[in-house]
């Protein structure tokens, strides 16, 4: 078996602990990414999404934003001294043997409103990547399922120029296309933390062969995402359908570039042989097979942490 770390940009493990107080980090088998699944996963570092859903009212959203980051720090961190909160870059590459670093992101803005004070005071509390959108529109910018298309507002320009003071990451995934390009021209650091190639799975939330290669010029990050949905269209993939993206993505000169966000948590449907963290090595055996172990190290994790440098 593969003895290649993972890091994954993307899962929604916050999201059930908030749903279900009575669920532990630690073992519940509801958890595709617990504690033990990313141990016996060989996952190096974690990102742990905000989530609000869409029915919470828009008074109650940034309470629903801390209570969510409190479950993280009462259930994921305090509970687990390996887990490590990664408030620092560099903090990744520091972290020892045994160690797994955590890294909290938010997904789509619409819990600070327009008040980038709240999203200073998420910087502080250990948000290091900001998506502006889920599939709606709120005050930053429209999202994938918005029809009017627009890209950014005022306001949302100036959130991004704030994640670039923080060397915060902000995140494309979600966002409306017209959204995508304005975030290339002002993003230090754009990645699409879970996001497919359009050209091999016709989605809205699939990047066009056009987006990746300007992720690519921005020296940015693409985790390929493991739902079938957007892997193949239907309810059932395999690692092969996994392959065929990064096969794509690499066409374009990906290969730097991409990393792995699954999504665990977050998606009802799985790829067969990937059904959780525990279960990375199975995938990183497959790419063994097609690609060297310097670019299969690259995809599950030097290629995160290069982005992180700039130094490609
Ligand atoms: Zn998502």
């Amino acid at each position: 078996m593969s003895t290649i770390s993972v890091i994954d940009t993307h899962c929604d493990a916050l999201l059930k602990l908030w749903e279900d107080r009575k669920l532990s980090f630690t073992d519940s088998i509801s958890i595709d990414c617990n504690a033990e699944r990313l141990v016996k996963g060989q996952v190096k570092v974690q990102c742990f999404a905000i989530f609000v859903e869409p029915f919470v009212k828009q008074d109650q959203k940034f309470s629903v934003v801390l209570e969510q980051i409190d479950l993280f720090y009462q259930k994921v961190l305090t509970p687990h001294p390996q887990f490590k909160l990664i408030r620092h870059w560099h903090e990744i590459e520091t972290l020892e043997d045994g160690e797994i670093g955590a890294i909290l992101t938010l997904e789509g803005v619409d819990p600070i409103g327009d008040d980038l004070a709240r999203l200073r005071i998420l910087y502080e509390l250990g948000v290091r990547s900001v998506g502006l959108t889920w599939n709606q529109a709120n005050l930053c910018a429209d999202g994938v399922g918005e029809t009017r298309g627009a890209g950014l507002s005022n306001l949302g320009k100036e959130l991004v120029k704030e994640n670039n003071r923080y060397n915060v990451l902000t995140d494309v995934s979600h966002l409306s296309e017209a959204g995508f390009w304005d975030v290339i021209k002002l993003a230090d650091y754009p990645i699409a933390s879970h996001s497919n190639a359009k050209a091999k799975c016709v989605h809205p939330r699939n990047l066009t062969d056009e987006q990746i290669k300007a992720l690519i010029d921005a020296k940015g990050f693409i985790g390929v995402v493991f739902y079938p949905l957007f892997l193949n269209g239907t309810n059932h993939a395999t690692i092969s359908d996994i392959l065929h993206h990064i096969d794509h993505i690499c066409s374009l000169g990906g290969e730097k570039f991409i990393g792995f966000g699954s999504d665990f948590d977050g998606i009802d449907k799985k790829v067969e042989n990937l059904k959780n963290a525990e279960m990375y090595p199975v995938l990183l055996n497959e790419l063994l097979k097609h690609y060297s172990e310097e670019t299969v190290r690259g995809f599950a994790n030097e290629n995160f942490i290069r982005m992180l440098s700039k130094n490609v």
